[in-house]
């Protein structure tokens, strides 16, 4: 997998709110003014999931993993793989988050405690 660095999202010239990249209009006003732009990585977990069993290839061997929902500081949600021990996981802690690009150009999302 390789990292962005960043995190690429839609914001919306009407309201401002940010959405997914490739909707045609604004999830929460509906106008379709909707620039690519980018955020930054850092947020805090809004809650987590530790994860241990998992029979895909790509992560059998991860095992235990948490799954993390991060806020990001800018105002924006995301789901991604906490890297590292699970056990220092909590609500509210901070991270760094890192969209990866897997082998076949999928878009996910990986996490980091913040020192
Ligand atoms: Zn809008």
């Amino acid at each position: 997998m390789t990292s962005t660095g960043r995190i690429d999202v839609a914001r919306c010239g009407a309201c401002g709110c940010l959405s997914d990249l490739g909707r045609a209009r604004c999830p929460h006003c509906w106008d379709d003014d909707l620039h690519a732009t980018s955020v930054a990585s850092r947020g805090a977990v809004y809650t987590y999931t530790v994860v241990h069993r998992n029979d895909t290839p790509e992560f059998r061997d991860l095992t235990p993993y948490a799954v993390v929902a991060v806020d990001l500081d800018e105002g924006w949600r995301v789901v991604a793989r906490l890297e590292g021990d699970p056990k220092g996981v909590a609500v509210g802690a901070a991270v760094d988050v890192a969209a990866v690009h897997g082998p076949d150009e999928s878009l996910g999302y990986v996490a980091h405690l913040a020192i």
